[in-house]
């Protein structure tokens, strides 16, 4: 093993330059680690166009760009919503990119002549949180995404928990727990189901709410709907901190106001868990995509 490293380092220098790329539905966020973990560059660019051939050009040429500026040769790993289908290769689940149904890991690993690592982006924020973030030394952390979607991340021992089709974590594609009356059976989600967590939680139905009943009571429904919805994680995983992320993470009575309510759902009457802010922000896709390559 150890010659083996010793000849592939002669034929290529070991990268300590990590590239991460953050694909989402409106823009592509790249950013440059060094080994110490700080950011060399960090950039982002809005797509003009959304057929594949054309993001697809944009994409390859900002990742070169990065590189180009960085100096260096880097080890590339990409953030985005979905997956790769492993019996296809194609992208899955990623219906607001340009790159959904799309064999884009292999064009873009032909375009870089590299391997490059991919995974979802909300797995990227989990990772990135759990490495240097707010959840930084905790072993079992779920990382959620509270946004114009709903998405969720599994990290355990500093590694991203995939789950045996890719889909570990996806909270948000779930129902919601314990509703009522008022509430059920519930709107109608993106995946056809009725009733998903995302249908409750997500920044546009909060929005919606606040306009029916303003913005204090929203928010207090909106708080007891996201500690039923953390029990059930809770339950499951148990995990040592959940990380929020995503637009509505920067309401901070969130962090004062969900804890004490989980008493009321997880099955255990004394339920601890921290509810913490994400400490990157926006970064953090950009940030656990880079760390897709560990140092
Ligand atoms: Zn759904």
């Amino acid at each position: 093993m150890r010659a083996q490293e010793g000849a592939s380092k002669r034929r290529a220098p070991a990268m300590t330059l990590r590239l991460g790329v953050d694909i989402g539905g409106t823009k592509i966020a790249v950013a440059v680690l060094d080994s110490s973990g700080g950011e060399r560059l960090r950039r982002r660019v809005f797509y003009e166009r959304r057929e594949y051939d054309a993001a697809f050009t944009l994409l390859l040429e900002t990742i070169q760009q990065a590189e180009n500026d960085a100096g260096e040769r880097c080890a590339i790993g990409v953030g985005m919503p979905g997956l790769i289908d492993p019996d296809t290769g194609l992208v899955e689940n990623a219906y607001n990119t340009p790159f959904n149904k799309r064999s884009l890991k292999r064009d873009l690993e032909s375009g870089l002549s590299r391997e490059i690592r991919f995974a979802n982006d909300a797995n990227c924020f989990a990772l990135s949180e759990a490495v240097d973030g707010a959840a930084r030394g905790a072993r079992v952390v779920f990382g959620a995404i509270l946004g114009t979607g709903v998405g969720g991340g599994i990290v355990v021992g500093g590694r991203i928990v995939e789950g045996r089709h890719g889909i570990a974590g996806e909270w948000g594609h779930t129902p919601l727990p314990w509703m009522t009356q008022d509430e059920y059976p519930g709107p109608r989600c993106n995946c056809g189901r009725l009733g998903c967590i995302e249908q409750f939680l997500s920044g546009p139905a909060k929005n919606q709410e606040r306009d029916v009943m303003g913005e204090d009571k929203a928010m207090a429904r909106y708080e007891d709907r996201l500690a039923r919805a953390f029990s059930t994680v809770i339950n499951i995983l148990d995990p040592d901190v959940i990380v929020v992320g995503g637009g509505l993470s920067k309401h901070e009575r969130l962090y004062v106001n969900v804890p004490p309510l989980l008493k009321r759902y997880v099955y255990w009457r004394n339920a601890t868990t921290p509810i913490v802010r994400a400490a990157h922000g926006d970064a953090s896709g950009v940030r656990g995509a880079a760390m897709l390559w560990p140092l």
